[in-house]
């Protein structure tokens, strides 16, 4: 049987789902620097899903991915598309009410512009009675699967100056498409205090930051870190699954 939904017919669907979560994606289309696709948040989370999927084919069904998401703060460089917080919080909010009322539903995103919109949603459809769980990448979930994995040190160190299309998300997108990177075009962009530029941003934008659309830098980036830094954000997703599978479902 196929565990996509958009591949099922409504009947199969109804047997499949009565014992799945229903898994849907959330991406973005943001710019990534000079280097990186439109799509690397998408093609990230769409491949954490797909794990999750691949490992847990008795209790998650992976729906069709949402290619916009919250980028604003790159909304002037072109190629990005998006919507605004509240937009897309109301159309998840919409997205999960039109399911079957008891139907266990998982949003999954990569992108952490995504979050307030996701977690905003997470919160009002709880509060409805709805079998619902979100799930977005943190920092947490990177350093103690690499503290798990006895990581190298440099990886262990590199999370908190790299937000946006620097190493962490270069090495990821070596590891998943090398054809969609541009390496001899990877340059470092801004590199100061990330919770300062992130204050920046948010009234600036990105071209108040960085001038290439870079926050961190690519160098150093490699498919071995890549892999890693993948199989940590997997891990997390499932642990947070099965204990979500276990409260609505088992
Ligand atoms: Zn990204």
């Amino acid at each position: 049987m196929s565990l996509q939904l958009a591949k099922m017919t409504a009947r199969d669907a109804k047997t499949a789902l009565s014992s799945r979560v229903l898994v849907i994606p959330l991406g973005s289309t943001e710019q990534h620097g000079p280097h990186l696709p439109l799509a690397t948040d998408t093609t990230i989370t769409s491949k954490i899903t797909q794990s999750l999927i691949d490992l847990r084919p008795e209790q998650a069904i992976v729906a069709p991915m949402i290619p916009f998401g919250c980028s604003g703060e790159h909304s002037m460089i072109p190629g990005t598309l998006s919507v605004s917080t509240q937009a897309l919080e109301f159309y998840l909010v919409e997205l999960v009410r039109s399911s079957e009322a008891n139907q266990a539903i998982a949003i999954v995103s990569a992108h952490g512009g995504n979050a307030v919109s996701l977690l905003n949603a997470h919160r009002i459809l709880q509060s409805e009675g709805r079998k619902i769980m979100a799930w977005i990448p943190t920092v947490d979930a990177l350093i103690s699967a690499a503290e798990r994995h006895q990581a190298p040190l440099s990886f262990r160190g590199l999370w908190q100056p790299d937000l946006h299309a620097g190493r962490t998300e270069t090495s990821i997108m070596l590891a998943l498409d090398p054809t969609s990177v541009n390496v001899q075009a990877a340059r470092a962009g801004a590199l100061e205090d990330p919770a300062k530029l992130i204050e920046m941003m948010k009234v600036g934008g990105i071209g108040a930051v960085s001038k290439n659309g870079v926050i961190g830098d690519p160098a150093g980036a490699s498919v071995e870190e890549g892999l890693l830094i993948l199989s940590a954000f997997a891990e997390d997703l499932i642990s947070k699954f099965d204990k979500f599978y276990q409260k609505v479902i088992s």
